[in-house]
């Protein structure tokens, strides 16, 4: 097997985890690739400009919100020719709703060598800006990553009114703009009561950003009165309730490999 160092020799092409929008919330290694890379193809319309500034004189700076997959790879393909390194510079964690897939596969083809540094999802950045925890005792133990189907279309067996059925911690990406849709869905599960607690989280870590809480009966009309019609996360469930059980890791009385608890027999 070849070390870190003789890929990094190789590997000339990295995807790259932006983080959610604040542009100290890129890894150093994001960073670091970020800044020493010729070529820079960035998703415009979700990462923050502002992460462009760590890019060297003269490396040329492109937008794929404004190109095709094979002027993507038409990009990567010839700064690869060159000898350049190039950033493929997407939001959040690359590994939700990329697309990262599609471009890997084709540099597969190619027989074009890359590797992939994460990035803090924006369902990350949403805990974040409501101080909240996904998973608490005795509410949720389960995080439902999904989307309300749209122009994309979601398997039948991930439809949201099925996957909301559990009343886990749900956060749903990309749908902000069919807000109706899902407030129905999720109503319709059986998951959920009308006042379950929810949230929209707009811009999460941006200077813009915009924390909304509601439930999931006002989740809709909460969503139209602040304007928010992109760029947001929809997250519903009781994690964000007053009621929960402190955890058995830091119980007194609990035994771990690495403290004694006081309970009896144990
Ligand atoms: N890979 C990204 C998600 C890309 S899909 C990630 O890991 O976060 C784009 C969707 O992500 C948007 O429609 C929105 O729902 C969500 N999103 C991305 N950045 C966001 C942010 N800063 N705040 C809230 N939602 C965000």
């Amino acid at each position: 097997p070849i070390n870190r160092r003789q890929r990094q020799m190789c590997i000339r092409d990295s995807f790259v985890g932006a983080g959610p929008g604040a542009p100290d919330l890129i890894t150093r290694r994001g960073a670091a690739l970020l800044a020493d890379a010729d070529c820079i193809i960035y998703a415009g319309s979700l990462v923050n400009p502002a992460l462009l500034g760590l890019a060297k004189p003269g490396c040329a700076i492109y937008n794929s919100a404004e190109m095709t997959l094979e002027q993507v790879l038409d990009t990567i393909r010839a700064a690869e020719k060159a000898g350049e390194t190039t950033v493929r510079l997407h939001t959040g964690d690359p590994c939700l709703y990329g697309a990262i897939r599609e471009q890997m596969d084709a540099l597969d083809a190619d027989g074009i060598p890359y590797d992939d540094t994460p990035g803090v999802s924006s369902f990350c950045g949403a805990a974040a800006a409501l101080c909240a925890e996904y998973t608490l005792p005795n509410v949720s133990q389960t995080v439902i990553i999904t989307r309300m189907e749209g122009r994309t279309p979601v398997p039948e067996a991930e439809q949201l009114e099925k996957l909301a059925a559990h009343g886990a911690t749900m956060v749903i990406f990309l749908s902000i703009g069919l807000v109706d849709k899902v407030r129905q869905a999720l109503l319709e599960s059986g998951g959920y009561r009308p006042d379950t607690p929810a949230a929209v989280v707009y811009k999460a870590t941006w200077p813009e950003q915009k924390v909304v809480r509601c439930t999931v009966s006002t989740l809709a009309e909460e969503t139209r009165k602040n304007g928010i019609t992109k760029t947001a996360l929809i997250v519903v469930g009781d994690f964000l309730g007053e009621n929960y059980e402190r955890s058995k890791l830091y119980d007194p009385a609990f035994t771990t490999e690495f403290r004694q608890g006081t309970e009896a027999g144990q």
